[in-house]
């Protein structure tokens, strides 16, 4: 059965139903109504017949001779066969009766309800059915002073005689039934139309199969009704696929962020987190089988415990969003850790490892300080001769030139030393300052090679260039300058006197070229190599220093070859002498 018809049937029932208790009611009424006319009439009837046989009685004096046998005559003037009259004394006994023939020997009929509800009353009434002849009885009672008259007739106000008189109402009824069915009918096909289309878009939306965009609602109330619920739906469907792909894009956001983050809800039970906060977690408490719920309970998180106990339940105006963060150092790692309570008081977690701005930092408290150091050497140089000149004014020129010279150096040495912490800087903050382009390296040695030729002269080192010419690399030209300049410049400070310097490329991985610097000097201790790359760090302090090494040379050629994501490593060659193998980008 389809929905349609479905749904008329019980329409139909429900009608129906209706129909007939309205129906029963009126004819019910009706029925009562007929009954109680019927037996005021018969009431009306009645007493005129016994106020007739009184008459009869008082004009032929039957009190005085008794002759109640006279009253029979009566009936010739009453056109009612079946009547039965009764004469009964005050005292109950019956005086005469139509119907029976020794009324003399008739029981005593002052216990008869119509007779004694006619003492107190205009008359007394009572339907009882005859035992003679078996039929019901309507009887009616009124009293004369001396003697009661009861006449009685046959009661037939029966059901089937009232249907048989209400046949034209049933008939009106009926036909009234059918019209207005049909009527609705008519009125309910296009609504069961829209119902059931209701119903099935229900069903389709619950089987999520979504909305059949081919349903066209018809043109009345439910319809209309339909089409704006199928409306809505439609921008529900939009607004849940656009915020299902909003919590994707969050989902995918928290998982590929650095930070762990978890949110909580008022319950201080975890409603979402990603990866990296239990990972954290791990880190910071050192317990491998510790959960994000749990978290707060640990002692490392007594902060996070305090401030939720504070201010869960009672979250600060709208618009301001209370929230702690602390640090927590653990195993050489810093984690910060931040809370941030919602008005709903649900509460946010992030965990963010900071032990890389933590080095940072103190890299460059160290670096400061570093720096400091490096700088009083030459400054307070600088002073000492210059007040040594000043205090001595009658110095020798010799002695006045050579005090000068010296200061000259120093300053020169300060410049070079303020040179190389500016380039570092500049790398460590790797900007755009260095744009990259192609550059041919063997061209770029030679140049060194140029820049330094009295050095090189002057310690009799020889410089073999074996890289392939017209190789080019990917890079900011004066950073490989830069490279080449402070390997070649190391050679020949600290390799010794008449080395060979060799400069080759290696095979290497694709998109890169790699490079071997190597002499044949002295070569740098292995337990010195690990930090060879570090700022001011230097193999021999003095030996250093004297020979004007900044400490820095190393740590920028790290950096510059670092900023084009190249590696640096250094080791001794076999027959001594220091090798460094490094890569540039093709
Ligand atoms: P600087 O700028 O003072 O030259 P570097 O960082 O360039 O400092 O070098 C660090 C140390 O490494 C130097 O003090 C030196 O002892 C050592 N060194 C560097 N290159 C060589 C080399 N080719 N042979 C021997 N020692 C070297």
């Amino acid at each position: 059965m389809t929905g349609r018809e479905s749904f008329r049937r019980r329409l139909f029932l429900y009608y129906f139903s209706i129909f007939i208790l309205f129906t029963a009611v009126i004819m019910v009424f009706q029925y009562h109504r007929e009954k109680n006319i019927r037996i005021a009439a018969l009431n009306s009837r009645m007493n005129d017949m016994a106020g007739l046989v009184d008459n009869y009685i008082n004009v032929n004096s039957l009190t005085k001779n008794g002759n109640y046998i006279l009253i029979d005559s009566v009936f010739r003037l009453i056109p009612v066969p079946d009547l039965r009259i009764t004469v009964i004394a005050i005292d109950g006994s019956v005086l005469y009766d139509s119907s029976v023939e020794d009324w003399n020997r008739m029981e005593n009929h002052l216990k008869r309800p119509e007779v004694g509800k006619s003492l107190f009353s205009p008359f007394g009434t009572a339907i009882r059915r005859s035992a003679s002849t078996g039929k019901d009885y309507y009887y009616f009672s009124r009293y004369f002073n001396t003697y009661y008259v009861r006449v009685a007739e046959e009661y037939n106000i029966n059901i089937k005689g009232f249907l048989k008189r209400e046949k034209i109402f049933l008939v009106f009824i009926t036909v009234v039934f059918v019209a207005i069915w049909a009527l609705l009918a008519l009125v309910t096909r296009r609504m069961g139309e829209s119902i059931t289309m209701l119903r099935d878009f229900a069903a389709r939306v619950r089987r999520g199969e979504g909305n059949d965009p081919g349903i066209v609602f018809p043109k009345n109330e439910i319809g209309e009704t339909g089409k704006e619920i199928v409306r809505i739906y439609n921008n529900l469907a939009r607004n849940t696929a656009e915020l299902t792909l909003q919590k994707e894009k969050l989902f995918r956001h928290l998982h590929v962020l650095n930070e762990g983050v978890a949110f909580f809800s008022p319950e201080r039970k975890v409603t979402l987190s990603n990866n990296h906060f239990l990972v954290f977690l791990n880190a910071i408490t050192g317990e491998h089988s510790i959960e994000a719920e749990g978290f707060i309970e640990h002692p490392l998180f007594a902060g996070v415990r305090s401030f939720l106990d504070r201010h869960q339940g009672s979250p600060g105006r709208q618009g301001d969003i209370p929230s702690t963060d602390f640090h927590i150092e653990k195993s050489g790692r810093f984690f910060g850790v931040k809370c941030i309570l919602f008005h709903d008081s649900s509460f946010e977690i992030v965990l963010t490892d900071i032990t890389r701005t933590e080095q940072t930092k103190a890299m460059r408290q160290q670096m400061t300080s570093n720096i400091a150091h490096e700088l009083k050497t030459p400054i307070a140089s600088v002073r000492g001769y210059l007040e040594t000149l000043m205090v001595n004014r009658d110095l020798d020129e010799d002695k006045k030139q050579y005090f000068l010279e010296k200061a000259l150096a120093q300053s020169i040495r300060l410049t070079e030393l303020i040179n190389d912490i500016v380039t570092l800087n500049k790398l460590d903050e790797t900007g755009s300052s260095f744009p990259f382009e192609t550059v041919d390296v063997a061209s770029v040695i030679r140049e060194v090679h140029d820049n330094l030729i009295t050095a090189i002269n002057k310690k009799g080192i020889s410089i073999d260039i074996a890289v392939e010419e017209g190789l080019t690399v990917t890079a900011n030209r004066s950073l490989v300058v830069s490279v080449f300049q402070n390997l070649v410049e190391n050679a020949v400070t600290y390799a010794g006197d008449n080395v060979t310097v060799t400069i080759r490329n290696l095979p290497g991985e694709a998109g890169y070229h790699t490079f071997s610097f190597a002499d044949n000097g002295v070569g740098i201790p292995e337990e010195h190599q690990a930090r060879i790359f570090e700022r001011f760090y230097r193999v021999d302090d003095g030996r250093s220093r004297k020979s004007g090494g900044t400490g820095l040379g190393l740590a920028i050629v790290k950096n510059a070859i670092l900023l084009h994501k190249g590696e640096i490593s250094v080791r001794t060659r076999t027959g001594g002498g220091t090798e460094f193998i490094f890569s540039l980008p093709a």
